[in-house]
């Protein structure tokens, strides 16, 4: 079994637990792959998170480069030990804007012998977290002039500019801008636009169909799909969208099954953990949606052959039947005693 995103408290605000329990509990686990992917460092105090604002700005950018130096030691030093759980590093970059793409480039060189892939997520829209809280995201959504439609043409024009740029070899949370679209949020299906429940054309934010709903929303995903397909990027099925209550990982149905219908898109999985609860975290209803929803007769995983990372896949049916799933159960039935 594999995960190709996690984080952890030592190294990013919002984490839970410290990256050597997260460790402890991917190999208590038995998985083959587990990847530590740390955020790499934003430049601009206006990406900071609320949690990491102290007031000095300064010191609050300071303090993500120190940790990220931080995480690149530690996971180096992970990596060294003798695990059955195989270790990839790699960050999670932040495509909010041409700067930050610049810099992830430039970190991504630097650290070579460290970072072997980068995931290439979008946490922003025209500045404003999406994945935060409600009120962020209602923020991002007046951004965009209070449009649901607008707020997605937004993350895929600005998710293209990031994959153009960077060609990240994992494409974080596809559509990550699902995450606080709230049942109290009602939108006009044929403009986008916010309204009132009462409204004629009003469906709630968390029902809408982007794909069936907006031509020019599928249009734009399909690019971004096609193109990530082209350079040999993988779409990662996510399972911290059903940890937080989604009804599907990230894609969402609608989208995975969109980039299945694409020659060459290849589906990886991540449990974007932060906390040990978090490794592995609906990995048995991945399987179920991966196997009978979006249809997928093989998975892919990432591989690093002395050092050069290339892409492997597995059969969905051997999948299944890894012993993994024995200890899997165990670990969690563990977990509530
Ligand atoms: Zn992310
Ligand atoms: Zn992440």
């Amino acid at each position: 079994m594999h995960s190709h995103h996690s984080h952890s408290v030592d190294y990013v605000a919002h984490g839970v637990d410290s990256l050597e329990d997260i460790v402890a509990r991917a190999v208590k686990m038995q998985f083959k792959l587990y990847c530590l992917t740390e955020h790499m460092p934003r430049l601009d105090p206006k990406y900071l998170y609320p949690e990491e604002i102290t007031g000095k700005s300064d010191i609050d950018l300071k303090t993500l480069q120190m940790k990220f130096r931080g995480f690149l030691k530690h996971a180096s030093e992970i990596k060294k030990r003798d695990y059955s759980t195989k270790f990839i590093i790699g960050t999670e970059v932040e495509g909010c804007d041409t700067r930050h793409i610049a810099y992830a480039k430039e970190l991504m060189g630097q650290n070579s012998e460290v970072l072997q892939f980068c995931i290439g997520s979008m946490h922003h829209v025209n500045g404003i977290p999406i994945d935060f809280n409600q009120e962020e995201w209602l923020k991002a959504l007046e951004v965009a002039g209070n449009n649901l439609k607008q707020l997605v043409i937004d993350y895929f024009e600005q998710q293209f500019i990031m994959i153009s740029e960077l060609k990240p070899l994992v494409v974080g949370h596809f559509d990550l801008f699902r995450l606080y679209c709230s049942k109290d949020v009602f939108i006009d299906t044929n403009s986008g636009q916010r309204v009132e429940h009462t409204h004629p054309a009003a469906l709630c934010a968390a029902e809408a169909s982007f794909i069936d709903l907006w031509p020019e929303v599928k249009s734009l995903a399909l690019r971004n799909i096609k193109f990530i397909a082209s350079y040999g990027g993988l779409i990662e099925i996510n399972t911290s969208g059903l940890r937080k209550k989604l009804r599907d990982p990230y894609p969402g149905r609608e989208f995975a099954i969109l980039a299945k219908s694409v020659e060459g898109t290849r589906f990886v999985l991540s449990d974007d953990a932060h906390g040990v609860a978090h490794v592995g975290v609906c990995y048995n209803e991945a399987l179920a949606y991966i196997d009978k929803v979006i249809q997928l007769d093989r998975l892919h995983f990432i591989e690093d052959t002395s050092g050069n990372i290339g892409v492997n896949s597995i059969s969905v049916e051997d999948l299944k039947s890894q012993p993994f799933w024995n200890r899997y159960n165990a670990v969690l039935q563990g977990d509530s005693r």
